[in-house]
């Protein structure tokens, strides 16, 4: 894929009608934003398209109303919090790519902005529907993606637009592709991957394809113990996918054949259960990857596992992350996902952590300002770390 990608910079907004899809997939709580970190990151796109005088017609999803007028999840409480950051009116509409959506888009002044209803609610748009690609494209004269968390789906609104407007990228993707593609094209080696969380079967393709790239690549989280399962331990209650232990023999297999070193965990931190709440109180101990009680459920890496990855990271000049390395939501058995994150944060290599909870690890660490870039997207930026092209940017120009 190429990532030399135009951006609004390299096209004349001034006077044009420039739909940007966006990210406003905001958390909420009985009405109210709980973060408007997405907001705010899209100001700087949405600001210099205003001060170019362009006519802004912005869209995003939020949530999954799959097709349905769902009140609760109605982009106008974007709009609100938006009009009073840009200090200006955001004009909403009533609909996605209807009636009053086109009437108040082609009403609008140089300078304006408008929001476009959740573009979820419309059945077409996770089918990327062309009738509703051409329905978004006749609104405007110019498609910006500005929504990276979103670029690995084919929609509407993400890519199918693209295929009857003059396409760029908006500030936030066009930073997520310089830089991780300038990491990737020709990482700097040794370049390490990171892989956590719950399922090995979220990550089948991602584990084969990383394999191909990198000359390290460590296994944590739930996901590990499938892995040691296919080494023919027991691992007790502990996150199993009974199906896919010959698909992880194979991932052993196809590592030890191209020389890449894949780390997996060599102690664990278990309980009797799964903590209830999830950040409650529960009694831990560590014990060998290959000495797990069959009564027990292993939750996290062990304190062994996390200096053995960390020695990978201090010697690696590439390192991405993507997964925590425990059920980190609790105190208790967070240990092995803070000390990834200390050991990303401490080394010089360029570093690359992917979206979700890896991110807001490092977030809530406050070592964010330590790591290279972190991706606002999770699924988008572990397809992209994978070398697969992402329908959302590769309908954009090249320069
Ligand atoms: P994912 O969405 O696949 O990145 O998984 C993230 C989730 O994996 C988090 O909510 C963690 O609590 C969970 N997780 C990580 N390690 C384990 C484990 N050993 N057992 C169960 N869940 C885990």
């Amino acid at each position: 894929m190429n990532y030399n990608k135009k951006s609004i910079e390299d096209i004349e907004v001034t006077g044009k009608r420039v739909l940007c899809r966006c990210d406003f997939n905001v958390p909420t709580k009985a009405g109210v934003i709980t973060s408007d970190k997405r907001i705010v990151a899209a100001l700087p796109t949405i600001e210099y398209l205003v001060k170019n005088g362009a006519r802004v017609i912005l869209c995003s999803h939020m949530g999954k109303p799959k097709g349905e007028w769902k009140p609760e999840l109605s982009l106008k409480i974007v709009a609100d919090r938006l009009s009073e950051l840009l200090g200006q009116e955001v004009i909403m509409a009533a609909d996605v790519a209807g009636e009053d959506a086109k009437a108040k888009a082609a009403a609008l002044k140089n300078g304006q902005v408008m929001l476009l209803e959740n573009t979820r609610y419309e059945k077409g748009e996770t089918k990327n529907d062309a009738a509703l690609s051409k329905a978004f494209a006749d609104m405007a004269d110019i498609f910006v993606n500005d929504a990276f968390g979103t670029a690995h789906r084919a929609h509407s609104s993400t890519a199918g637009v693209a295929d009857y407007l003059p396409a760029v990228s908006g500030y936030l993707v066009q930073k997520e592709v310089s830089i991780m593609g300038k990491a990737l094209a020709n990482p700097e080696r040794p370049f390490v991957a990171i892989l956590g969380g719950a399922k090995v079967a979220d990550k089948l393709n991602v584990i084969n394809n990383l394999l191909e790239k990198v000359d390290t690549l460590i296994i944590g989280g739930g996901m590990a113990y499938t892995f040691a399962a296919a080494k023919g331990y027991a691992v007790g209650n502990s996150l199993l996918d009974a199906s896919k232990i010959d698909y992880c023999k194979e991932m052993m297999a196809k590592a030890e054949a191209k020389g890449v070193k894949l780390l997996l965990p060599v102690d664990c931190v278990v309980a009797d259960a799964f903590p209830n709440p999830i950040d409650g109180p529960v009694d831990v101990q560590t014990v060998a990857i290959d000495a797990i009680p069959a009564n027990k459920e292993g939750l996290d890496i062990g304190e062994n596992t996390a200096a053995i990855f960390a020695e990978a990271v201090k010697t690696a000049k590439t390192v991405v992350w993507n997964g925590p390395m425990g059920v980190f939501e609790n105190p208790i058995l967070a240990k092995g996902t803070i000390a990834m994150a200390q050991a990303l944060a401490d080394s010089d290599a360029t570093t690359i952590v992917g979206g979700g909870d890896s991110a807001a690890a490092c977030e809530q660490l406050g070592f964010a300002d330590r790591i290279t870039h972190i991706s606002t997207g999770g699924g988008a930026s572990l397809e992209f770390l994978e070398g697969l092209e992402l329908p959302g940017i590769a309908c954009l120009q090249d320069k």
